[in-house]
């Protein structure tokens, strides 16, 4: 039987997955990334990994290899620009030089945009033509699928987490101030929580230990007023950031995925309020708001998906 190999590239993980033509995964790897020790030793241990799956599963005949990697790429030309979790890659011609150790055909996309492609094949995409995806973790990625297929421009694009929220706002590692990342990112969210909490302000949240996203949920659902603050600021962020995506493609289905997104119901009031609001292009009642539904193994569905669509446009 065929099937394809899907890798999600990752600053700490190496995660990778086999996946039949019909969309079935039967067999999944994870590895520490070590990304310290340079891209030649992660191409080794994509390489490792290809041998440990072909070994493994004999049955399968591998029609071709999808690579997804955190970071700005130009996925035509193969080359990795820059990644913020990967230290040292940049200009990097990943392609050529997977193509010459890897004896499968090999594609390279951004993580985001393949978890998008991930959600249209076998996830809350399936049968859509058009949808927006935002996956809100660490950062805040997207991915855009248009009319079935991923839209890839010059650059992997869809970088939906820096689109301008406030042009006064906080200053994004990005180095411009306000994105979309400074208010629904698991990373502000705690910055933002540490803020309020140095400044005095009352909450259930205890600023001498180390916070996460989820302390924050699990506060705002016990009624914490900061808390609950915090993802109202997020959900109201992303109504805008989603709401001009909507104006400007007349797409009427967004899905959201990331760690993040398990504090649905501290957020989604609040987004879907100003979604109304803030709308024009469509009729707001047309929206539909979905959650993910292959959580963080969407990429590598993606990834493997990228490779049999590519192959059969004879890419
Ligand atoms: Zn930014």
């Amino acid at each position: 039987m065929r099937g394809y190999i899907g890798f999600d590239i990752g600053g700490t993980n190496v995660r990778c997955g086999i996946v039949l033509e019909n969309g079935q995964l039967v067999g999944f790897y994870k590895e520490k990334t070590e990304a310290k020790k340079g891209v030649k030793e992660v191409i080794k241990k994509i390489i490792s990994l290809i041998d440990k799956v072909k070994g493994e599963h004999p049955e399968v005949e591998i029609a071709g290899v999808g690579i997804g990697i955190a970071g700005i790429l130009k996925p035509a030309k193969g080359i990795v620009c820059f990644s913020p979790n990967l230290p040292g890659w940049r200009n990097i011609p990943l392609l050529d030089w997977l193509k010459k150790e890897i004896p499968y055909p090999v594609f390279i996309e951004n993580d985001a945009n393949l978890i998008a492609l991930g959600e249209a094949w076998q996830g809350a995409g399936k049968g859509k033509e058009n949808f927006l995806l935002l996956t809100l973790g660490t950062g805040v990625g997207g991915g855009i699928v248009a009319k079935g297929k991923l839209w890839s421009g010059e650059t992997s694009g869809a970088e939906v987490g820096h689109i301008k929220i406030d042009p006064k706002g906080e200053r994004c590692l990005c180095g411009r101030r306000g994105c979309l990342e400074t208010y629904a990112s698991a990373t502000w969210l705690i910055r933002r929580a540490y803020q309020h909490l140095k400044a005095g302000m009352p909450s259930l949240l205890n600023k001498d230990k180390e916070l996460t996203a989820k302390d924050i949920f699990t506060a705002a659902q016990r009624g914490d007023i900061l808390a609950q603050y915090l993802f109202d600021l997020a959900g109201w962020a992303l109504g805008i950031g989603i709401a001009n995506l909507c104006n400007i493609l007349g797409f009427t289905t967004v899905i959201i995925g990331g760690g993040v997104s398990n504090a649905w119901n501290a957020f989604i009031g609040q987004l879907k309020y100003t979604l109304a609001h803030e709308v024009l292009a469509v009729d707001y009642g047309e929206i539909k708001v979905l959650k993910s539904q292959l959580g963080n193994m969407a990429g590598i569905y993606g990834a493997c998906y990228l490779a049999k669509q590519k192959l059969a446009n004879g890419q």
